[in-house]
């Protein structure tokens, strides 16, 4: 049988526990140990393992070591009420410490005059697994000398008189905790006990985590204080009365005196702790589905609940979880149900999810291995999240918030804290929070909330595609002194400005809700008129095309007036698969978009991987500044095939091949290496006519190369995303640089200028197809610059159209001279809403 030996932690007398000057200890309620009165300062580890925990109050030290033994080291008797005076610990919790490594230092001097007594146990509080099988006795002993010999128990499945399933009852209970001195060491010590007298497996929660009921340091890692409230929960045969009896239990105090406390709001209505915020104040984001609204601030608290680690047998756990998952199966159903098309998309894909295979087989091995059914499902969540977080591709890394989504819904449904769920009205609410889930959007959605501000998320997470699908505006990544605003406080979310504006006065409102009328009935008119094509007030054509990632999107882009399409991003056939599309698929591909737009105009962008976009099937050594490395055209001219293929795919496309566009170019060699992959394909395919070549202008060097390369190309786009994120030196994705990544920097716009003036003087068409050409802001300096193309987002043509119908190109060069000389974006929006005062109705 396997052993271990724990040494003395420091140099003093030896005895037994049932001495200690505490029944919790006495009595072995805590757990079976010995007792040593220290006559040195220094207390060290008793054996070699992790710290778990380390008390508040420093007088205690848990450490978990060999083969799961847990061990606690409490200083002297009754000193927790020290509250930390007399002690310094030098280890943190997680640290790994070897056996007669220092853990805390104790001030004798203090603790001889403030302390019941300095009798120190040793306690292995999971003593249900473990057994003493050799001990040191009313001796004296020195630091490092043997103290004790302990083995596993043969029959260790856990705590508890019974661990026999005898039904799946589960049941639920708040407490508010009147222990002055919180959960410390005693009472952790009497609640595990109560509940070792059930069969059913109990959880005890707060705000923060849970903790398993039966385990003494689970409950004191709690850190539970005094007034916070916590969550009893059970899942067994006697769920109900262990439930009742430790909410009884704890109300009465666990034997300490206790201090009333007076109950609190809950959580959901709580103010998270964060700065004061002065109103009024503007709170900037990004902005993920556009629009205006005028609401009132609601701030949602996210519950997390923490589910004990091990579980009550694999029998009773796996039938928890299946039960949770049904729970949650059906909440989705319901969910989908009620909503449009786009809503019910996204719970069908985590319909899909909550019944994945792998997710299911993980949880289950893990019950098996003991493991509670809501700390399995967790971990098995937990775990594919973090290997999707891992790709570094934001589209995956936003699906992984998805399955935590699923991962809180399961968790909370097997510990029976689904009730908690978000219910009752939000009628004109404003929602305010960290991030938002999937479920929680649809459910503050149809409790009549108008609009969504949160300090995380991304701009194509699932909750950004249904709110841009349903039109309530949504902003993302949004300064965290929102969360600071009180519930009820006036507020217009302005999406489009990436602005929430709360504490808003009687005029403001005023002016906002005439505005939200007005845009209503604007982007009504617009689309009503979206197929006239595009020209200024005074007769300038100016082209009008749309963005396309998707076959889906062609038709959006149809929809909504789109002349044609100025740029097709090709990665949506290459990313989330194990293998690239081969020539076949992507011809195919290919021709449907084109199909679809008709005889529209298509721009083909080959493929724009790399970097922070990685594919399975493109193994690349790790880069520190993916930004800056190995993407777009740099990265297929050192992968040849994939191009060649892709080449040849486009020039497949009947009845006349699109046009073809390189991304990242920023040199002549790299255009010079894909000309002579292009001219090998056209010789391969011969198509019926030869397409044109074009490159994105987004790199500061093709921008102040433009002519030279202007020859040797047949167009020119401009990609102003990434061109401002060169320019300005600003990580595109950066949700702390957000309010000041803007294209109307005058330094992108004189670089828009040059581009514009080198491409006229050579004769190469241009246009623009970054989100500057949806920006209604943008579009009248845009055209003033020179620009007679835009490339929109397919959702935003008809509103571009509208916009340039309601300028004069005069104007537009004239308020163009002026933003280029002014010295910030804000200034030169600020200019373009001076001379055309309701643009911003636009976006
Ligand atoms: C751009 O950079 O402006 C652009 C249109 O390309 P993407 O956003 O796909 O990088
Ligand atoms: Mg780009």
């Amino acid at each position: 049988m396997q052993r271990c030996v724990l040494i003395a932690p420091a140099s003093g007398w030896v005895s037994v526990l049932e001495e200690a000057p505490d029944p919790v200890f006495a009595d072995e309620i805590m757990g079976a140990g010995l007792l040593i009165d220290p006559t040195e300062e220094r207390i060290c580890a008793p054996i070699a393992g992790e710290v778990v925990l380390v008390a508040e109050t420093h007088h205690a030290v848990t450490l978990r070591a060999w083969d799961g033994l847990e061990l606690l080291i409490h200083i002297g008797i009754d000193t927790v009420g020290l509250k930390g005076e007399g002690f310094r610990v030098h280890v943190a919790e997680g640290q790994k410490v070897a056996a007669g490594e220092l853990l805390i230092t104790a001030d004798f001097d203090f603790l001889a005059a403030h302390a019941r007594s300095l009798q120190t146990p040793i306690v292995i509080t999971n003593s249900e697994q473990f057994e003493i099988t050799r001990r040191a006795e009313n001796q004296l002993v020195c630091a490092g000398d043997f103290l004790m010999e302990i083995s596993a128990r043969a029959e260790s499945s856990g705590p508890g008189p019974s661990r026999k399933a005898g039904g799946q009852n589960a049941a639920s209970k708040k407490v508010i905790v009147p222990l002055p001195l919180g959960f410390h060491a005693r009472p952790a010590a009497r609640i595990a006990a109560i509940a070792k007298k059930f069969s059913a497996s109990v959880t005890i929660s707060n705000a923060k985590k849970g903790g398993n009921g039966r385990s003494v340091v689970s409950i004191m890692g709690l850190d539970v204080r005094h007034g916070d409230k916590v969550l009893i929960s059970a899942v067994g045969a006697d769920a109900e009365s262990a439930v009742a009896t430790l909410a009884s239990e704890i109300e009465a105090g666990l034997g300490e005196d206790v201090i009333p406390v007076a109950s609190r709001a809950p959580a959901a209505q709580q103010q998270p702790p964060t700065q004061a915020l002065e109103l009024p104040a503007t709170i900037h984001g990004v902005g993920a589905a556009p629009g205006v609204v005028v609401g009132a601030v609601r701030q949602l608290a996210q519950k997390d609940w923490t589910p004990p680690e091990f579980g009550a047998g694999p029998a009773l756990e796996k039938a928890m979880l299946e039960k949770g998952v049904e729970a949650v199966r059906r909440r989705l159903e319901a969910l989908a149900a009620d909503g449009s098309d786009i809503i019910r998309s996204v719970f069908d894909a985590h319909q899909e999810l909550l019944e994945d295979p792998e997710l299911q087989n993980t949880a289950r091995a893990l019950i098996d291995a003991g493991k509670s059914a809501a700390y399995a499902w967790r971990t098995a969540v937990r775990e594919q999240a973090a290997c999707l977080s891992a790709l570094h591709d934001k589209r995956l890394a936003q699906r992984a918030d998805d399955l935590h989504d699923l991962e809180r819904q399961v968790v909370a449904a097997i510990l029976g804290a689904d009730q908690e769920s978000i219910s009752g009205s939000f009628k004109k609410a404003i929602i305010v929070a960290d991030e938002l889930a999937p479920s929680e959007f649809v459910q503050c959605l149809a409790g009549g909330a108008v609009g969504f501000c949160t300090s995380g998320g991304g701009t194509s997470s699932h909750v950004a595609i249904m709110a841009a699908g349903v039109g309530a505006p949504l902003i993302v990544a949004a300064d965290e002194k929102a969360r600071a605003a009180p519930d009820g406080a006036a507020a217009i979310l302005h999406a489009g400005r990436g602005e929430l504006r709360i504490g808003a006065n009687a005029a403001e409102i005023a002016g906002a809700e005439d505005a939200v009328e007005r845009r209503k009935q604007r982007h009504a008119e617009a689309l009503a008129k979206c197929a006239e094509s595009g020209r200024t007030a005074d007769g300038v054509r100016i082209e009008c095309m749309a963005n396309l990632g998707s076959v889906e999107d062609a038709a959006r882009a149809v929809e909504t007036g789109a002349e044609g399409c100025g740029l097709l991003r090709s990665e949506f056939l290459f990313l989330q698969r194990a293998a690239p599309p081969d020539e076949n698929e992507q011809r195919d591909a290919y021709q449907r978009v084109a199909d679809v737009l008709g005889d529209r105009p298509l721009v083909i962008r080959t493929l724009d991987i790399g970097g922070d976009k990685p594919a399975p099937y493109l193994p690349m050594a790790a880069e520190e500044n993916p930004a800056l490395g190995l993407r777009g055209v740099r990265l297929t001219l050192q992968r040849r095939p994939l191009l060649e293929t892709q080449l040849r795919a486009i020039m497949q496309v009947a009845p006349s091949p699109p046009d073809i566009m390189l991304p990242m170019v920023s040199g002549a060699d790299e255009i010079a290496a894909a000309r002579e992959i292009f001219e090998g394909a056209l010789e391969a395919v011969m198509p019926a006519s030869r397409p044109r070549l074009g490159i994105m202008v987004e790199t500061p060097a093709s921008a102040v190369l433009c002519e030279t390369l202007a020859p040797l190309v047949d167009f020119f786009s401009i990609g102003s995303n990434d061109l401002t994120q060169y320019v300005l030196a600003m990580d595109r994705g950066n949700a702390a640089l957000a309010a000041r990544f803007d294209g109307l920097h005058p330094a992108v716009l004189r670089m828009i200028k040059m581009i514009a003036v080198s491409a006229a003087a050579n004769g190469t068409p241009v246009s623009l197809c970054g989100a500057l050409a949806s920006d209604p802001a943008a579009i009248p300096i845009l055209i003033g610059l020179g620009l007679t193309k835009l490339s929109a987002a397919p959702t935003a043509v008809s509103a571009v159209k509208a916009v340039i119908r309601s300028v004069e190109f005069s104007d537009c060069v004239s308020i163009a001279e002026k933003a280029l000389a002014q010295p910030d974006a804000a200034a030169a929006r600020r200019i373009v809403s001076a001379r055309w005062p309701t643009i911003e109705d636009w976006s």
